[in-house]
């Protein structure tokens, strides 16, 4: 038999098959790739230090959680995260060497902790993009609780000032470009990269004729 894999020809002894809910599932791999194939997302349930990993072969949560590559563009993407157990309540884009990174350590402190006073069995699903410096937190909880930790992901967030837009800045756009798009766009009220992104998005290919368009007008209207 060969590997779904590497397609090099499996001894008897080394067969091993895609576990539950991956992309090889029950499907014939070889010991390598099984165990060698790299996480896509790393799944912690409540205080336990082990993480359960995901890959394309293997799944250590037993199926609870499955992860699938959503593309963002042909060169782009990161890893979805779902489940059929848990439900999610929160899901947040960690930036290494972001500002925002200190808000969601303590954002993430801060939610246990309530889960813990409360005893909500809760799940925090990492989950890898294309973007080295770039991944998802996925707070899930056990759905017979959800109401109850969506109170609580509030409470936390309103304790570590998770909405406030200075977060969400210098991710796409510097402060300067951000400032500059928000004043030629005043009716979109721009604050945050998301907003900017968004804008872009909505105007297609029209971006570059409306942005020159507004520029202009706004030079013509300082020299009057
Ligand atoms: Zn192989």
């Amino acid at each position: 038999m060969k590997c779904s894999i590497c397609e090099e020809e499996i001894d008897e002894t080394e067969l091993y098959t895609g576990d539950e809910a991956t992309y090889y599932e029950g499907k014939p791999v070889c010991e390598t790739c099984y165990y060698e194939d790299e996480p896509v997302a790393t799944v912690y349930l409540n205080r336990d230090d082990y993480p359960h990993i995901i890959s394309y072969t293997r799944n250590e949560t037993e199926g609870a959680f499955r992860a699938k590559w959503h593309s963002t563009d042909p060169w782009r993407g990161y890893y979805e995260t779902e489940s059929d157990k848990y439900a999610l309540v929160n899901t947040a884009e960690l930036l290494a060497w972001h500002e925002s990174e200190k808000m969601l350590k303590a954002f993430d402190e801060t939610i246990r902790e309530l889960f813990d006073k409360q005893s909500i069995d809760y799940a925090r699903v990492f989950a890898r993009s294309s973007n080295v410096f770039y991944q998802n937190y996925d707070l899930y909880v056990n759905k017979d609780q959800s109401l109850l930790a969506r109170l609580l992901v509030v409470k936390a967030k309103s304790e570590v000032d998770y909405g406030n837009p200075k977060w969400y800045r210098n991710i796409v756009f510097d402060d300067e470009a951000l400032t500059k798009i928000a004043e030629l766009f005043p009716e979109k009220n721009i604050q945050t990269d998301h907003d900017a992104v968004e804008l872009i998005q909505e105007l297609g290919d029209n971006t570059l004729i409306e942005l020159q368009k507004r520029m202009k007008e706004k030079q013509g209207a300082s020299t009057d």
